[in-house]
């Protein structure tokens, strides 16, 4: 019997890795736990999302091996295909309640956004997972966490069996509306969604694609919320407008400001502008009560410097 223990560098977002290694070793009858410096261990996990936070500081010396992954560390690894095929081991998190899942349908995306890790980590799109593979023990929320659903077949005809087996879920990575015709939006429509629908609006272009998709799936009935990602490129004005655009729909419409992240420079700096269009947007009490120019972030600074 080995001992295992995890470590996850950078989030205390549930590690869809990690609980596959946890299950994997419990499998093969091993003891795993969260790391902590005092036990002595055989193998350590250690998994990082981000490339640009913080890497574990202190040196392991209480294991005889670790195990480095996740995009923080490495882009190009991948977990061996027995693990990966594993169900997580949700009891990893006792903070993810008995009816939630968390997984994909497919990995990969045929497009190639410059600011995307995307195409370069999972390659082109691909059948994965079976819904039912997901929705195991009565879990029937799930958090999938596909990066472009509706660009595969099979996608598609997976969210035909989360309707059949009315099954709630969240695209948690967004949507792409240039993708929604009049037929999927119907199908859309016909989804039970864990508090919204959330579309990717990273272009001029895809403000007008998200409106003509959201009109069309209210068409067939959604009353619900819908949710944008904007990523903040280098042009002010445009990421400014793109993501203000959403604050005169009302409510239902809620739009969120992501800065743009440069995976290959550790040293990027984010611009003051758009930390401050990120703190205005992305609290929805601020963004619903007070428009840009208004907005405070610093004492003596308000935002209307920048328009
Ligand atoms: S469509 Fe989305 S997942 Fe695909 S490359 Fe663009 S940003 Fe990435």
């Amino acid at each position: 019997m080995m001992n295992i223990g995890l470590l996850a560098v950078d989030s205390n977002y549930p590690n869809i890795a990690l609980m596959k290694i946890s299950a994997w070793h419990k499998l093969q009858g091993d003891n795993v736990e969260w790391y902590n410096p005092f036990t002595h261990y055989d193998k350590v996990y250690m998994a990082k999302v981000f490339s640009f936070t913080e890497d574990y500081i202190q040196y392991i010396t209480n294991t005889d091996c670790v195990e480095k992954g996740g995009t923080g560390y490495d882009i190009g690894k991948n977990l061996p295909e027995v693990i990966d095929r594993m169900q997580p081991d949700y009891s990893m998190y006792p903070s993810i309640d008995q009816k939630t899942a968390y997984g994909f349908l497919t990995r990969g995306c045929p497009n190639r956004c410059k600011w995307c890790i995307v195409p370069r980590k999972e390659g082109k799109i691909q059948p994965y997972m079976d819904v039912e593979e997901i929705a195991i023990n009565g879990r029937n929320n799930l958090i999938l966490m596909d990066n472009n659903v509706l660009a595969s077949d099979y996608g598609l005809e997976q969210i035909e069996k989360i309707v059949r087996m009315k099954l709630r879920v969240d695209f948690n990575q967004a949507l792409d509306a240039r993708l929604v015709t009049d037929d999927i939006a119907k199908l859309l429509a016909k989804v039970k969604w864990i508090k919204r629908i959330r579309f990717g609006c990273d272009t001029p272009g895809q403000i007008a694609e998200c409106e003509r998709a959201t009109s069309l799936i209210d068409k067939y009935g959604y009353k619900g919320e819908y949710f944008f990602y904007c990523i903040l490129l280098e042009d002010f004005k445009e990421s400014f407008n793109r993501v203000n655009h959403w604050r005169n729909k009302g409510r239902r419409f809620l739009p969120h400001a992501q800065p743009y992240r440069d995976l290959d420079n550790p040293r990027q700096i984010i611009p003051q502008w758009q930390k401050d269009v990120a703190g205005w947007a992305d609290k929805k009490w601020i963004f619903r009560t007070c428009e840009f120019k208004d907005f405070e972030p610093r004492k003596g600074f308000k935002c209307k410097e920048y328009l």
